[in-house]
Order: C-alpha cells, then structure tokens, then sequence
C-alpha cells in the first residue's frame, strides 16, 4: 500500500512525507513544483511532476503504486491573494480539488485526507473555537477550503470513500532534525517573518495593530508545530484504515499567543534584539484565532509533542540558518 502525498514538496506536505517515511510507509509525492522545492522532496519518496487535476496522470499512479490513501496539500494559501483572484483560488483549491476526489472515487482509493484551515470559521472571539462553531469564511481562500470538505461531505456519503479533513490554525517551526522548513520566498507568516528579521533577511519588521482587544493589544494566534500537524495526519490515516468514520477536526493547540509574545520568543531563541516597529492593522485580521482541539485529541488520539512556543521558534530559527546555507551554495 502506497501514499499518495499531493503538493509534497512544499511547506507542510514535505513535512508529512518523512513523517510517513519515518513510519515505514511507501510514499508517492505528486508536485508540480509551483511553490514548492524538488530538494525538500525526502530521496526515498517518488516524486511525479503533475497536476492533481490530470486525470490519467493521478489514475495511472494510483494504479501502478497501488495507492490506498491520498494527502491532498497542493493548492493556494494566500488569504491576500485569494481576495485579488477569487476565481483563480476557487479553481486551483476546489475545481482541482473536485477532479482529484472525483479521480480518487473513479480508481477506488478507499481513504482521502484533505488539508483546510481555521479560515473556515471566519473571525473568532478569543475562546476556543469547536468544529461546530459558526462557518463563515471571510475570504475566497477560507471558502475555497469550506466548499472541497463539503464536496468530500457528499462523495463520502454517495461513494466508497472515506475522509478527514483537518483544519488547521497557525502551523509553524520546522522538521527538528533539520530535514525541512518552510522556504517560500516572500513569506508573510509571522514566526518566519521574525526569524528572517533577526538573521538580518529583513532590515526590520511590523507588529499589525496593538489596539486589539486582547490583553497586550496584539493578535493572538494558536501556533502549533508542523511536526505534531504531520503527525495528527498520520494518526488520521491509520485511524481510516482501521475503519474509522469520515471526520473533520481542528488542529491546534488550544492556546493563543499574541504577535508581542512571539516576536519575545524569537528574540530568546537569537539571542539578541532586532528591529520592529508598531504598525497599523493589517486588514482582514481577527483579534484572535484559538482551536478547541478536544475532536482531534479524542478521536485521533492525538498528543502533541512540541506544544511549545520557544521549541517552535527555535527549529524556526534554526531552519532559517539552514536555508541561509543552502541559498548561499545555491547562488
Ligand atoms: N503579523 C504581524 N507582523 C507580520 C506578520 C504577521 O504583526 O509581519 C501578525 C498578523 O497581523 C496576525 C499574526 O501576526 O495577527 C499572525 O499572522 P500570520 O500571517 O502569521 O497568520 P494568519 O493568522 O494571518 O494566518
């Protein structure tokens, strides 16, 4: 049995692939390298160069690895970006979405794992936010995301095919062993914003906004490492196999941190001050964004390892001097 691992040269996909390979499982990464890196592709996985919207390209992988279960990452997440080309966000995140799940129920791939996000909720308030909570994504990306879990809601229901769907809050940090990071240019993330600021990547940084109502006046965020994300995945996966029903659940920590707590995290972790500024909100913004993460704990029997601001920051950081590295031999 084989994993088909979608956009597994990016950010948290590549994470996921030595997650998977660590646990002795035979992994098959579809990329078409948009955003994402051939170098962060672990050597033991198989990369295929593709779209996850080429019908024989996917069949024809699912069929000669003998795939029993997709992990679908590839597609669009700049909710920015999103609000400035609605319909390209709506095709490359549903309409591809809607063609892979459509090529998975075809080719009878029994177990589908689909990546959405906390921008389904819309702004949240500063509890925890359930699954149950309100839908009301505030951007073309947060419904891009909401309308995919509703089509695998119906394919599940007509279809062989079961699914989870994990909605993830504010991932961060980077593969403890230093194997990958995130390493899109251009990142506007707060964490690897600050490790870039303090490297010296960034003359200086902005805080958006310190007149929020939050108890320091910035925005909270729950943060949670990308490892215990690839992991609640591969908890997931295992659970389907066993039979386990479709589920969709949260996947954060539970807690906020706000933008002045982190940038003091990074600060500890370098070891040294660097420069930020207080700026104005940035728009579009909540005040805060916390998981209500009991679903995925229960049902997934997920126990996050690295629930921990400083641990998160410090493989931030030190993933960020890797990259500075291998940038350098690159150039
Ligand atoms: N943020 C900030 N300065 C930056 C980047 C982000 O103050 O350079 C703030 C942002 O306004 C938000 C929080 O950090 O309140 C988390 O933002 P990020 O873009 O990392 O994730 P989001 O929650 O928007 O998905």
């Amino acid at each position: 049995m084989t994993v088909l691992v979608t956009g597994g040269a990016g950010y948290i996909g590549s994470h996921m692939v030595w997650e998977l390979l660590d646990a002795g499982e035979t992994v098959v990464v579809l990329d078409r390298l948009s955003t994402g890196f051939e170098w962060a592709v672990a050597p033991e996985a198989k990369l295929v160069l593709g779209d996850v919207a080429d019908r024989d390209l996917v069949g024809r992988i699912i069929r000669d690895n003998n795939v029993d279960a997709i992990i679908h990452f590839a597609g669009s997440i700049v909710v920015p970006e999103s609000v400035a080309d609605p319909l390209g966000y709506y095709e490359n995140n549903t309409c591809k979405t809607r063609t892979l799940i459509e090529t998975a129920v075809r080719e009878g791939v029994p177990h589908f794992i689909f990546s959405s996000t906390a921008a389904v909720y819309g702004g949240a308030g500063l509890e925890p936010v359930r699954e149950d909570a309100r839908l009301a994504p505030e951007s073309p990306y947060g419904l891009s995301k909401l309308m995919s879990e509703w089509m695998l809601r119906d394919a599940g229901l007509a279809h062989d095919i079961r699914y989870t769907a994990l909605r993830y809050f504010n991932v961060a940090g980077a593969d403890p062993k230093g194997r990958t990071g995130q390493s899109t240019p251009g990142a506007t993330h707060l964490i690897k914003v600050a490790c870039e600021t303090a490297l010296g990547k960034r003359p200086f940084m902005q805080v958006f906004g310190t007149d929020y109502p939050t108890p320091d006046g910035t925005c909270m965020r729950d943060y949670i490492h990308v490892s215990d994300l690839a992991a609640a995945h591969r908890l997931a996966l295992q659970r389907l196999r066993a039979g386990g029903k479709s589920l969709v659940a949260n996947c954060g920590y539970s807690h906020g941190y706000s933008v002045l707590e982190v940038i003091d995290s990074v600060r500890r972790a370098f070891g040294h001050d660097f420069d930020v500024r207080m700026g104005d909100r940035r728009p579009g913004d909540a005040a805060a964004v916390v998981a209500n993460s009991e679903l995925a704990r229960m049902e997934l029997g997920w126990t996050p390892q690295r629930d921990d601001l400083d641990l998160i920051v410090n493989d931030a950081l030190a993933w960020e001097r890797i990259l500075t590295t291998k940038n350098s031999v690159r150039n």
